[in-house]
């Protein structure tokens, strides 16, 4: 047994930070078993409280270890419908693994790594058991994590379901905004493919409050709606130059390359400036995500602007080195004061401030302060802003009686996920801000139960 996690094998970083193939390449089976006889199958498992939707850590293991690989995938599904996303990329650091007793005195033990080899074996699954149409209607508005997983649990349960979404295709963020090179689209068509063959309804290009509103979903015969429509839309930096040509939302750029293919123009129709000099603004997984982008794009300095320092930055461990290896360079205690414009007209360079930490907010991170006039300019033919986003405002649009907060974010119950509106459930993003993918299935789950115990009695 190794006494440390079995290190996960990766595509080489100087040939990856070229193509967009994932870069952990998963466990084989030995690795796999070696790495599940790490547990020590604490009586009291602390990894099981660190994970928000209580998977059945230690009992998944066991059975990993015995090689029934169809026991433990099921195990895991009794309480997650995603493992094959979720080993991929829940930040399990802060959450299962982070808990992990291993993890005191040496590594935790790879929990996410174990989900994903078996979420990873289609051949695991089983025809779900599905109960007896019921009559009932639901419409699932959005096909994130949360209405997906939403829709998944209804349709098992003998619901009628039909999701709406915006876009052509289904999986919400784990398609249009985490790339490739960390969860594979086909991974979520899996997901999506599997949820068809249930018999769950995809009507795509369907936004909601434009082509119908709730109260006309409810004429057109649906009993409940799910609102899981996430929290996509930009913020500003609010800042002289930040409409000028490349200069970027990361939402924006991250969709243009995975969903539109952009880095396949002129084969799709998708344009997108393939910057040789790129700064992305933020320190969270998006703004990883855009500058390990811009390098697979051929940036020669893909640079990532924090205005805090490497220890703050609110990114995933592993996706800070996995960039940095891959030739991202970091540039801490910075915050972006004007884009300049070149003679093109287009961004030639962005204007910062330089800062310094002081005392700490309210987070309990120290804060930045500016140091009065250190001021440099850093050439750049492409600008990435990634510092966050707020609700969608189509959750307004939808309508019904659903309250909103004063953000725009859609009220719920916490535990059963339903909203001022008795008819009208929400989950996800859209009622928590942005968060993680765990937690958006979890909402999908719990609202799930609530809507057939309210609609069945059940
Ligand atoms: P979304 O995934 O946002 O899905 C909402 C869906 O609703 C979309 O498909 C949208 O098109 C659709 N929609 C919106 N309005 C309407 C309408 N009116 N009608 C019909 N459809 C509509 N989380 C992690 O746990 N780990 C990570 O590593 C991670 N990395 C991330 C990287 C990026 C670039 C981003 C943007 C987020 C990341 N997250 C990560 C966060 C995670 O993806 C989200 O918390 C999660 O996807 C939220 O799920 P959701 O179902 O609530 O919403
Ligand atoms: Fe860990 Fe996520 Fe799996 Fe929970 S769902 S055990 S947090 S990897």
């Amino acid at each position: 047994m190794s006494p440390k996690k079995n290190p996960i094998p990766e595509q080489d970083p100087n040939v990856r930070n070229k193509n967009f193939e994932e870069v952990a390449l998963g466990y084989t089976v030995e690795m796999a078993v070696d790495e599940a006889n790490r547990c020590l199958n604490c009586p009291r498992p602390a990894c099981m409280s660190g994970c928000p939707v209580n998977v059945k850590i230690p009992q998944f293991i066991a059975r990993v270890r015995e090689q029934d690989f169809k026991g433990a995938y099921h195990k895991i599904l009794e309480d997650s419908s995603l493992p094959a996303i979720c080993g991929r990329v829940c930040p399990q650091e802060n959450q299962c693994e982070g808990k992990c007793i291993r993890g005191k005195k040496s590594e935790p033990v790879a929990i996410g790594q174990l989900e994903r080899f078996l979420g990873d074996r289609p051949e695991l699954a089983s025809t779900p058991k599905m109960a007896p149409k019921n009559g009932k209607k639901v419409a699932v508005v959005g096909s994130g994590p949360s209405g997906i997983t939403c829709a998944g649990e209804l349709a098992r349960n003998g619901f009628d379901v039909t999701v709406f979404e915006a876009f052509f295709t289904g999986g919400g963020v784990l398609v249009y905004g985490i790339p490739e090179f960390r969860l594979p689209k086909a991974v979520v068509k899996r997901e999506i493919d599997g949820l068809e063959d249930m018999g769950v309804k995809f009507e795509y290009n369907s936004v909601v409050g434009n082509m119908a509103t709730a109260e006309e979903l409810f004429e057109q015969g649906f009993d409940a709606i799910y609102v899981a429509t996430g929290a996509g839309l930009p913020k500003f930096l609010n800042v002289p130059g930040e409409n000028l040509p490349n200069v970027f939302f990361a939402n924006e750029y991250l969709t243009r390359v995975n969903l539109m293919k952009a880095n396949k123009f002129p084969e799709y129709d998708t344009p997108t400036k393939h910057g040789k000099n790129v700064v992305v603004f933020g320190g969270g997984n998006v703004a990883m995500d855009a500058v390990r982008t811009a390098k697979r794009l051929g940036a020669e300095h893909a640079i990532i602007a924090y205005r805090r320092t490497e220890d703050e930055m609110p990114c995933r461990r592993a996706e800070l080195h996995h960039a940095k290896a891959e030739g991202v360079e970091v540039l801490p205690l910075v915050s972006p004061l004007e884009f300049v414009a070149g003679e093109d007209g287009s961004v030639c360079a962005v204007k910062v401030q330089k800062m310094e930490l002081g005392e700490p907010d309210e987070s309990g991170r120290r804060r930045p302060v500016p140091i009065e006039g250190a001021i440099e300019e850093i050439p750049c033919d492409v600008a990435i802003s990634a510092i966050g986003t707020n609700a969608n405002p189509f959750a307004k649009k939808i309508g019904g009686k659903m309250e909103l907060n004063k953000w725009g974010y859609i009220v719920a119950d916490e535990e059963t996920g339903q909203t001022t509106d008795p008819r009208i459930w929400a989950g996800g993003d859209i009622v928590t801000g942005a968060a993680t993918v765990i937690l958006a299935m979890g909402a999908g789950k719990k609202a799930a139960a609530s809507i057939t115990k309210s609609l069945l009695g059940e």
